[in-house]
């Protein structure tokens, strides 16, 4: 049986996740778990699985959950994730919920919070369309937002390749937000009804939001 931390970031595309989630693991020394990063991963290696997401990802769409709940599965079994992990748009469907919940129970394990940031749709495509990070260490950036202290160098690691993702245009944001209403918001009463919800304000300042998340993550593995 393992006991370790099982978090899930629920909240739609530009919630801040990713950013809240790469603090949280060096935080808690948990891993991050970004079905989007393993996907476009799988994309960038041309694996079959990332075949067929290809055009999906690039659409805006959510890729089948067959394949994203085989990747996740892959990746979980990692040995590195026996410290606890921090799940990042998974699950992003109720069919997504209800692996998840079979998976972890294989391990005796259970999700000890499900934390939705929640935000106003109409800030989200500025959010989204705005933000970029750094090809060697992943931080994030955006352009109004958190920009680094030197124009295009990286404040983490010092490199000065900034990537743009290819789905952060106005246009698929809108679509992405969408697929978040009808088939991922659901999964809020989900886990309300299971007792793990926990709602942040993820509105403010990145810094504000990341000591709610902090304090709150604290009580939950206390
Ligand atoms: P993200 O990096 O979380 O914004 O995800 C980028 C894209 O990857 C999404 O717009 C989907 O096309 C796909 N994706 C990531 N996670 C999932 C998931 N759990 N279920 C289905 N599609 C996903």
């Amino acid at each position: 049986m393992n006991t370790s931390p099982v978090l899930i970031l629920l909240g739609p595309p530009g919630a801040g996740k990713g950013t809240q989630a790469r603090m949280l693991e060096k935080q808690f020394g948990l891993v991050q778990l970004s079905t989007g990063d393993l996907l476009r991963a799988a994309v960038a290696a041309g694996t079959p699985a990332g075949q067929a997401a290809d055009a999906v990802m690039k659409a805006g769409a959510l890729v089948s959950d067959q394949i994203v709940i085989d990747i996740l599965r892959d990746r979980i079994a990692g040995a590195d994730c026996a410290k606890g992990v921090i799940l990042d748009g998974f699950p992003r469907t109720a069919v997504q919920a209800a692996a998840l919940d079979e998976l972890l129970a294989e391990n005796g394990q259970k999700i000890d919070a499900a934390i939705s940031l929640e935000v106003d749709d109409a800030a989200m495509v500025e959010r989204v369309a705005g933000r970029y990070t750094c090809g060697g260490c992943g931080e994030g950036y955006h352009d109004s937002f958190k920009v680094p202290a030197q124009d295009g160098v990286c404040d983490g690691c010092g490199g000065t390749k900034m990537k743009r993702r290819t789905d952060d245009n106005a246009e698929t944001v809108s679509g992405r937000l969408a697929a978040y209403h009808t088939q991922t918001a659901p999964l809020i009463s989900y886990y309300e009804d299971n007792g793990a919800l926990q709602r942040i304000d993820a509105m403010g300042e990145i810094n504000v939001i990341s000591i709610a998340l902090s304090a709150a993550i604290n009580k939950i593995i206390a």
